[in-house]
């Protein structure tokens, strides 16, 4: 039997000093998942430059968190793939947990491999679901072969690791409020005595706000083929603009140049959750289905009455999009 116990979920800080979301959705998952391990510990790994805890404190209070070990120092300003791993794998060596979270964001994407070779471990990347098996093992679900099959994998060494994008997982309903337990720690001398190989420059803002928007719209205009011009993006984005939503597009789109891959929806794209996606031009194909078929309400815009999109839109308009956004981008305005 393993000595690892417990569940480590990794808290990412954001540019402006929050816990990313999906932090949240990944203790949703790590409750559900420590009932099935005799309700083990669940805690996270906090890397931030010196805070108000007060401004974190609530909520992991709230999403079931049992500890949280605090890294504050004004060295970790800016996120440095070499520090943060080496304190998550001193982290790591000293609790050993049985399983490690973290998102799949850009610094998820690029923090978790590092630890799991330096822990000698396996990570299932951009997972689509976990479970704990019969044997007490995790099963970490991702699709494979270019997203045509959808592959269970075991993780023979411990900690288990997994990445989970944004939005795949849904927050817990309710607040499930614990008794967390805050634990301040100063890292190892190592860290110390380190020196980041990494000078940064700036942040400079492109398509990328568009991307990051993306992970938090509440209302997403989407493109397909149907509309895959510079003028029919441009009436995308006006609408985007009228309603406080941002675009994303359809593989058909960022394959033929119009849309970066960074904001197609889908299987081999991202999992949104909007509370509104109108879905412009798009035909409806199950790749694309099970990216944003769990969005509040949506709206399908299509000159084809028997499009699929339409078996999953709450409301269907059967029209040409080039027709009838400005006429929608005109109400807006009026
Ligand atoms: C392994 C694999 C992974 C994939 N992953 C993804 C993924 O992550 N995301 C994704 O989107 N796709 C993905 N695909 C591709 C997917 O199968 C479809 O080919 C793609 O979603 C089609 O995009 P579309 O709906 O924009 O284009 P089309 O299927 O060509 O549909 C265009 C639609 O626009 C309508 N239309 C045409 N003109 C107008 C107009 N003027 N006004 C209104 N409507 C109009 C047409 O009636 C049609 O329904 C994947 C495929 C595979 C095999």
């Amino acid at each position: 039997m393993s000595e690892n116990k417990g569940i480590l979920l990794y808290a990412e800080v954001t540019r402006d000093k929050y816990i990313h979301t999906v932090f949240f959705e990944l203790a949703a998952k790590a409750f559900e998942l420590s009932k099935k391990l005799e309700n083990c510990e669940i805690s996270a790994l906090l890397i931030t430059p010196p805070a108000d805890m007060g401004l974190y404190k609530d909520g992991f209070k709230n999403s079931g968190i049992d500890k949280v070990y605090v890294f504050q120092d004004e060295k970790f300003k800016n996120y440095d793939t070499e520090i943060y791993s080496k304190i998550a794998v001193d982290l790591v060596n000293e609790i050993k947990p049985e399983i490690m979270l973290v998102g799949a964001t850009a610094q998820g994407r690029d923090l978790a491999p590092r630890i799991s070779s330096s822990l000698h471990t396996g990570l299932t990347a951009d997972c689509t679901d976990l479970d704990i098996n019969e044997k007490g093992r995790l099963a970490a679900t991702r699709p494979t072969f270019g997203g045509q099959l959808m592959a269970t994998i075991l993780c023979k060494n411990f900690p288990q690791m997994a990445t989970v994008r944004p939005k795949v997982f849904k927050p817990l309903a309710e607040n499930v409020v614990r008794n967390t337990e805050i634990i301040y720690k100063t890292a190892s001398d190592t860290i110390t005595g380190m020196t980041s190989k990494v000078e940064l420059i700036d942040f400079v803002k492109t398509i990328q706000n568009e991307i990051n928007e993306l992970d938090s719209a509440e209302i997403i205009i989407a493109g397909g083929r149907g509309i895959a011009t510079e003028e029919g993006f441009n009436l995308l984005r006006q609408l985007a603009e009228k309603l406080g939503g941002t675009v994303a597009a359809s593989r058909a789109v960022v394959d033929s140049g119009i849309a970066s891959k960074d904001i197609q929806i889908g299987q081999t794209g991202k999992t949104v959750r909007p509370k509104l996606y109108i879905a412009c031009g798009i035909s409806g194909a199950i790749q694309h289905i099970v990216g944003m078929k769990d969005s509040e309400k949506i709206i399908a815009i299509n000159v084809d009455e028997n499009a699929p999109i339409f078996s999953v839109a709450d409301l269907g308009i059967v029209a040409d999009a080039y027709k009838i956004l400005p006429e929608i981008i005109n109400l807006c305005n009026s």
